[in-house]
């Protein structure tokens, strides 16, 4: 990859630009969290996208994608935003930079990346991390801080993409760290690094390749059962903004007060918060069996009490307990995607196998694998 984008570079604008990446992630646990003010738990990996970037002293940004073979010149103004799809995310990245008073001015980038798109991995965050992390070095002596980068990605998702996203995939990009995953409060945004070195495991991802377009509509909808649960826990509690904040207990005591899919909903959200807190515990003992059950315990909640799973995701985790896999739920939003997967590596060949042909034979489409590691985030190279 680098030897392509150096080779580009130095064809198209004759220099050598520097180079700077950042990278796609995964969430280990904490799912549906965000919004609830309860805990993620990311971490960045070994799949990312590179760039060579140089000022070019013009007021025009020159950047040419390898992975879509296409070059697109924009300019800095409110007004310059690109046609195409892809380049918006590096417009609106200098855009928000110049809307918080940072400086751009225009430069030559061509860039490459090798995370999946569109698979839950967050090609985009990684994407948004890499120039906003790039251009604050270049133009802004580093003066912006790693959280503000994270946000410049958000707001640039929500501005000029149309992905109302949480801050997650950005922060998970930016501040990701070789062998450690990120416990981040997404209510006070606190966050904490946890040693995850699972010796004699790996981490597979398998995607389903199914989108449910179901995703969105379902998702406004869980959010409101998790208000309104919220609300009622309140009224007894007044210290109970989110459900994060809510104990166990504290659910019960409404149980009459709320329908019952407003309760299991519930139920999920509290649930999690709790096994993210507990298998950051089981990280600091080595305890990957311990992380294992919570993985399948959060699938057993997203599946049966929040509902979000499907029926290929579910034959993926039904599978992987046969296959003895330590631990195994989807990850993202739900309806499709990704399952992860802790694998003890002696098992590995026999599980993807299995879950290759079996998979096919049932659903008619193979699942896509994804062998991750925990790795460095955004970066100079
Ligand atoms: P993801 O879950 O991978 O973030 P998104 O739909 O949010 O999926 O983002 C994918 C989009 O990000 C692509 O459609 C493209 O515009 C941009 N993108 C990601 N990776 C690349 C790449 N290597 N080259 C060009 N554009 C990319
Ligand atoms: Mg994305």
């Amino acid at each position: 990859m680098k030897e392509k984008i150096q080779e580009k570079f130095k064809s198209l604008f004759a220099t050598e630009g520097t180079l700077y990446m950042s990278s796609g992630r995964i969430n280990l646990i904490g799912e549906h969290t965000d919004y609830n003010g309860g805990y993620v738990f990311p971490g960045a990996i070994n799949c990312g996208i590179m760039a060579a970037i140089e000022p070019n002293g013009t007021d025009t940004v020159k950047v040419f994608s390898i992975d879509k073979d296409e070059y697109v010149e924009f300019g800095l103004s409110e007004d310059s935003l690109p046609e195409q799809h892809w380049p918006r995310y590096i417009f609106g990245v200098c855009r928000e930079i110049l809307k918080r008073g940072g400086k751009v001015e225009g430069f030559n980038a061509v860039f490459a990346g090798d995370v999946p798109l569109g698979a839950g991995l967050s090609s985009s965050a990684a994407l948004e991390s890499t120039f906003a992390f790039a251009l604050n070095e270049l133009f802004n002596n580093g003066s912006i801080d790693k959280f503000e980068l994270a946000r410049i990605g958000q707001s640039t998702e929500h501005n000029y993409c149309g992905v109302k996203c949480g801050i997650m995939d950005q922060f998970a990009s930016l501040f990701g760290k070789e062998g450690a995953l990120i416990r981040l409060n997404c209510k006070t945004g606190e966050y904490k690094y946890f040693p995850f070195h699972p010796q004699g495991y790996k981490v597979v991802l398998l995607d389903t390749c199914v989108k449910h377009n179901l995703a969105s509509s379902a998702y406004n909808k869980r959010r409101e059962s998790c208000e309104r649960a919220a609300a009622a826990i309140k009224a007894n509690h007044p210290e109970v903004d989110f459900l994060s904040d809510a104990k166990r207990v504290w659910l019960d005591e409404v149980r009459d007060k709320i329908s019952e899919e407003d309760f299991l909903r519930a139920e999920y959200v509290i649930g999690e918060v709790q096994r993210v807190l507990d298998v950051c515990d089981a990280l600091e003992r080595d305890d990957y069996e311990t992380v294992g059950e919570m993985m399948y315990q959060t699938h057993f909640g997203l599946s049966k009490l929040y509902e979000v799973s499907c029926e290929e995701l579910d034959f993926l985790n039904k599978l992987a307990r046969k296959c003895e896999v330590t631990g195994s739920r989807v990850m993202g939003g739900g309806f499709g995607g990704c399952t992860i997967n802790l694998v003890k590596e002696e098992l590995y060949d026999t599980f993807v196998t299995t879950a290759l042909e079996q998979f096919t034979q049932k659903f008619g489409h193979a699942p896509k694998i994804y062998n991750v590691v925990i790795s460095d985030g955004a970066r100079k190279l």
